[in-house]
């Protein structure tokens, strides 16, 4: 079974990024940037599921400018098998990243296709659904448990409450929650053996994709600045200021 995954390169999570001074996006001139800490989560599910036997490749997917070689060299050096980047330097928005999985999941017919639940760059949470949708497959997000038999997907979510166990048949869409596994450190022999795994560049137009953004960022700001606290002597004197601010609500 072929288990095809997707990986986006963001700014690294570490990182405090700013607002460009005319407010039309975040600015990332010298900025490091990383795979979105959820698809290194998929990765890591994907080849545990080929190192149990279960799956038989790992396909890791990038959507985006050249750079993006990168991030998939980092999928490579957890264990995928191979890469595919669709590169564009358009502004991709996840309905334009679906797309174009879609005709790669046509393409490639993998049985699982795992994505972040989110990118940490634009928090959409909506390419996972968006593909499930396009490609009429069966979903289940925040994965925090998969388990495959059968010709079926077991997937365990937490929900508020508890937890939720799904069925879903296979070929189907799965999105992953930080609890599902944690992935391992890339060590510098499988850095240098990922060097030697096949990249494929596609470009969005020979998949048959109009990747034309649908959506205009009229305008990104800075979330306001918190003012500074008060430091009071001790908990008496806590209680008194609790008590006074909260009448003056
Ligand atoms: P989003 O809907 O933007 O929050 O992204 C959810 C997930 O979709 C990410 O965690 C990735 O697995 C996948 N994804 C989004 N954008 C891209 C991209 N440009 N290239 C590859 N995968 C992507």
């Amino acid at each position: 079974m072929k288990v095809m995954v997707a990986v986006k390169r963001v700014a690294d999570a570490n990182v405090k990024v700013g607002v460009k001074s005319d407010n039309t996006g975040v600015d990332l001139s010298n900025v490091k940037m990383s795979m979105n800490p959820f698809d290194e989560i998929a990765v890591e599910e994907a080849v545990r599921l080929r190192e149990a036997g279960i799956a038989t490749e790992v396909i890791a997917v990038s959507c985006g400018v050249a750079q993006c070689q990168e991030t998939l060299r980092t999928a490579l050096a957890i264990g995928a098998d191979r890469a595919i980047l669709v590169e564009s330097n358009e502004d991709l928005q996840p309905l334009a990243v679906a797309k174009l999985l879609k005709a790669l999941h046509d393409k490639e017919e993998p049985q699982l296709v795992i994505l972040g639940k989110q990118a940490i760059d634009d928090d959409c949470n909506q390419t996972g659904q968006m593909l499930a949708a396009l490609a009429g497959l069966p979903q289940a997000t925040f994965a925090s448990k998969v388990s495959i038999a059968g010709g079926s997907a077991t997937v365990e979510r937490e929900v508020d409450g508890g937890s939720e166990a799904l069925l879903l048949n296979l070929p189907a869409v799965v999105t992953t929650d930080l609890r599902l596994n944690e992935p391992r450190y890339v060590t510098l022999p499988n850095i240098m053996k990922a060097k030697k795994k096949p990249l494929e560049i596609v470009k969005p137009e020979a998949l048959g994709v109009d990747v034309t953004p649908r959506l205009r960022t009229l305008k990104v700001s800075e979330p306001p600045k918190r003012s500074a606290g008060v430091k009071v002597p001790d908990a008496k004197a806590l209680v008194e200021k609790l008590k006074t601010e909260a009448k003056a609500l």
